[in-house]
């Protein structure tokens, strides 16, 4: 996962770190392992970084230093490498070639293959993200510029990679070829300016993530970032764009299931309306008899409203959620996952007692999450609970960029779906089918990356799956040839 923001906004006394912080602050929930601020000022580079949530990181007394008119900044959930101070992002590389910042949103696929070309192998990267590799490939190139190191170095990548890059002058947005993890452009209004009511002035231009960054700060949606594009954003200029390889299209369709903001917009839909549907969708698979429909909150909300309204059974809510914790998903270990559920979820017993319930989630994988919450609605009294998923089982694991856990503790890809509903203590479960995340969404297949659904992995991945997070920590396998 991760979020990445990009911000070019001249003539405003430096607020370009405050910006791209606000924004950044609008995709906490794409990572809360660090965060981190890179500002450009008058040529010179600095970054900001620490592990914590971006409030933590980016508080109001550290942000009037970071001085400068262009700005990008980073939230981190870690698919390579360990959670370190050294891997939080952006990166920085100070070079004779060029100074150059990264933030990174993916994961890459040939990380050993592109260390061998980083100084023949023998190059000691002071972090082990593919990110950093990346960035010392980039500031190593010899090239002209940034624009056409990316242009020299990326068609040598493989992977999920959405890219905001920072230089000496300028910001520079980049989505991989398949554009697995998604990238917007925004406009900055001048100020005191209504979004939507202003013409043609622009302040600044702002790239995120996420539209709903884009929403927070003010700014306008322009359009998304094509796959194989790069978009170079210069103050005083309109933004402008090369292509450096062909659009072969797979957007995560987990973005749009779950991880993305419910009001974000992915491929011009909502994603509120897109798991509305979705739940829709799933009650007309899966209908059963029952007096309440409820959501396993947050996440399940959108889902469980389309399953309600398909099958004219009441939607009520059947737990409050501890706010101010983070993900279950997203934390890093299973101990921490475990831990979590009862520090976050906590019964209405009077709605719950007596009644049979159809619980709505986004996704299972480990299992031990619904295992947990089933747990808790029997404990408050519930006479039958159906599970209802609103997308398909996960029989694969994921390499760009969603830790979803290695195969073997991926409860789909061994067990049956009786065998998961057995392990979880549903009376009875039914999952969302991939024609019926179609159907919700009204796209075509072939523009969407399915493959922990269906194992058809839209790049080819090299190496052993489960030593792919910390490939930058381990040594080569015997007669690799590599580190
Ligand atoms: S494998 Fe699954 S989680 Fe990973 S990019 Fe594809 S659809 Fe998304």
């Amino acid at each position: 996962m991760c979020g990445v923001v990009g911000v070019v906004l001249p003539d405003h006394g430096h607020e370009a770190a405050a910006v791209a912080a606000t924004a950044l602050f609008a995709l906490q929930h794409r990572g809360q392992e660090s965060a981190g601020i890179g500002v450009a000022d008058e040529g010179h580079l600095m970054i900001y970084k620490d592990l914590g949530m971006v409030t933590q990181v980016l508080d109001e007394r550290r942000i009037p230093s970071l001085k400068g008119d262009l700005a990008i900044a980073h939230c981190r959930y870690s698919t390579t490498g360990s959670t370190l101070w050294e891997n939080a992002q952006p990166t920085l590389r100070l070079g004779p070639r060029r100074s150059i910042a990264v933030s990174h949103n993916g994961n890459l696929v040939n990380t050993r293959e592109l260390l061998d070309q980083l100084q023949g192998g023998r190059a000691r990267l002071p972090a082990s993200t593919d990110t950093e590799l990346l960035t010392a490939l980039l500031a190593d190139e010899p090239a002209a510029d940034t624009v056409e190191a990316l242009q020299k170095v990326l068609p040598r990548v493989r992977g999920a990679y959405s890219l905001v890059v920072l230089d000496e002058r300028r910001v520079i947005g980049v989505r991989d070829p398949h554009g697995f993890r998604p990238l917007a452009l925004g406009r900055i209004p001048p100020a005191g300016e209504e979004p939507g009511l202003w013409g043609d002035d622009t302040a600044g231009w702002i790239l995120a993530s996420e539209t709903a960054a884009l929403d927070t700060v003010g700014a306008e949606y322009v359009r998304e970032v094509e796959p194989g594009e790069i978009v170079v954003l210069e103050p005083g200029r309109e933004p402008w764009s090369v292509r450096y390889a062909e659009a072969t299209p797979a957007l995560c369709v987990f973005e749009l299931i779950y991880f993305a903001r419910p009001d974000s917009y992915l491929e011009g839909r909502n994603l509120y309306e897109a798991r509305r549907r979705m739940g829709m969708e799933l009650a007309k698979e899966h209908p059963v008899e029952a007096d309440l429909v409820m959501p396993v909150p947050d996440t399940g909300g959108p889902a469980a409203a389309g399953y309600s309204e398909q099958s004219g059974i009441p939607y009520r809510d059947g737990f409050v959620r501890n706010r101010y914790s983070g993900r279950t998903f997203i934390q890093p270990s299973q101990a921490m996952r475990q831990r979590g559920v009862n520090v976050k979820l906590s019964p209405l017993r009077e709605t719950i007692r007596g009644q049979r319930l159809i619980v709505v989630d986004d996704s299972i994988v480990r299992g031990t999450t619904t295992r947990q919450i089933i747990g808790l609605l029997r404990r408050a009294g519930a006479r039958e609970v159906h599970v209802r998923i609103s997308a398909p089982p996960i029989y694969h694991p994921c390499f760009y960029g969603i830790d979803t856990a290695v195969p073997k503790e991926l409860l789909a890809a061994t067990h049956s779906i009786e065998e998961i509903r057995e392990f979880i203590g549903a009376d009875t479960l039914g999952y969302l089918s991939v024609p019926g995340v179609l159907n919700a969404v009204d796209l075509p297949y072939d523009r969407f990356c399915f493959a922990c659904f269906d194992g058809r992995y839209p790049e080819p991945v090299p190496y052993d799956v489960e030593a792919r997070k910390f490939v930058l920590e381990e040594p080569a396998p015997a007669g690799s040839g590599q580190r």
